[in-house]
């Protein structure tokens, strides 16, 4: 029969066959048995073993057929193991307690990369916990073989699961040290990340040797957030004398020149001429993108030198700041010269990870976030199985 033919090509069974097929209301049922019943493997050992009983039926969902519910349902048998006791075989369809046939999975797991768990639940009417399962028991695989020992780079990020919600959590992140192994991290020699990071201590003590470079792009939105202040600053200034001055201006600041409209080119040359605050901060900020094309970091230093001068000169007060801090963590900062690492491709990620996030709305425990973090961007191995279901 054609049903028979086609699980025990795709399951790829061998000591097991199917002895009958019920089409029901509620779908496929398909009975199985073993074929010699005498010997089984063993499922912690895997070794051939005399069978002693036989347990009562178990029924796991398998992918659909023309999209009619698809059961199988087997006794599975208990063997007599030397080694490991009174245990139950090896079942090739379905290890564990799971009520899904490990294809069912994978099935619900792949499609769970490109929707959310609650659709693809509702799509193979399983719930959402089945949905969780399969995916959670995919990224337990994938985890399992993962290979970090070639992993030098390290770029971190933070997201928030819901919407204002932050997590300044260096709890976490010495979680991720500790698992992340002392020999692997022996291997790390950079490491990119935020300079306003509250976790930077965590990591000079998990990774005194590598090296800690003040991710670019962060630096940048800082800078962005000083020069937006002055502004306001500014504005609130002229709150009196000129109100309309700077009204609608907020991105004709903070936008790169090449980005500005020609409207908005013509309102900054006109703004430029009238000797503003946020004229200076502006400018402060055009000059400081100079560093990151810098060839070394000996000439990067000299420029550092001079534009930390020029800022702390500037009497601009958040500009003062920004200056400081940057001062501060200097070596960090200049580190880049030695490493040229950004955390361009955690960046991207994160908006990857927003996006998951958003079509999900929100996640209510971030562990389940983290596994589906894990499932959609983490590059992990998928249990490969006889034939390709999805
Ligand atoms: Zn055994």
């Amino acid at each position: 029969m054609l049903i028979e033919k086609i699980i025990k090509s795709t399951l790829g069974i061998k000591d097991h066959r199917v002895v009958k097929v019920v089409w029901k209301e509620e779908g496929i049922e398909i009975f199985l048995d073993v074929i010699g019943k005498r010997y089984r493997e063993c499922s912690k050992c895997g070794k051939r073993r005399k069978v002693r009983d036989r347990l009562k039926e178990r029924r796991w969902r398998h992918v659909p057929l023309w999209n009619i519910p698809v059961f199988l349902c087997y006794r599975p048998c208990r063997v007599q193991c030397s080694e490991c006791g009174v245990v139950v075989e090896k079942i090739p369809w379905g290890g564990g307690k799971s009520r899904l046939t490990t294809p069912f999975s994978l099935v619900l797991a792949s499609w769970s990369k490109r929707l959310p768990m609650v659709m693809v639940g509702k799509i193979y009417g399983v719930c959402w916990n089945a949905v969780y399962s399969a995916v959670k028991q995919v990224v337990a695989y994938g985890l399992s073989c993962r290979d970090k020992s070639d992993v030098m780079i390290l770029g971190i990020d933070e997201i928030s699961r819901r919407k204002r919600h932050h997590y300044h959590t260096q709890g976490s992140m010495r979680a991720f040290f500790v698992g992340w192994g002392r020999d692997n991290l022996k291997k790390i020699r950079g490491i990119c990340c935020d300079m306003w990071a509250p976790y930077v201590k965590v990591i000079k003590e998990f990774l005194p040797h590598g090296v800690l470079v003040f991710d670019k792009f962060h630096l940048i939105r800082h800078l962005l957030e000083a020069v937006d202040e002055v502004r306001r600053e500014e504005a609130e200034r002229l709150r009196e004398t000129n109100p309309m001055l700077l009204k609608n201006t907020r991105y004709i600041w903070l936008k790169n020149p090449w980005n500005l409209t020609e409207a908005q080119k013509r309102q900054l040359s006109y703004l430029e001429k009238l000797n503003l605050r946020i004229n200076r901060a502006y400018l402060l900020k055009e000059n400081f993108r100079d560093l990151w094309s810098c060839p070394t970091r000996f000439e990067a230093k000299a420029f550092l030198k001079q534009w930390l001068w020029w800022a702390c000169h500037s009497r601009l007060k958040p500009m003062v700041k920004f200056a400081q801090l940057l001062r501060r963590h200097q070596e960090a900062v200049l580190a880049y010269f030695d490493l040229r690492i950004d955390n361009g491709v955690v960046e991207a990620m994160n908006n990857n990870a927003k996006a998951i996030s958003h079509r999900a709305r929100g996640y209510r425990s971030s562990e389940t976030f983290s596994t589906v973090l894990m499932h959609c961007l983490g590059g992990l191995d998928v249990p490969n199985w006889v034939h390709k279901f999805a």
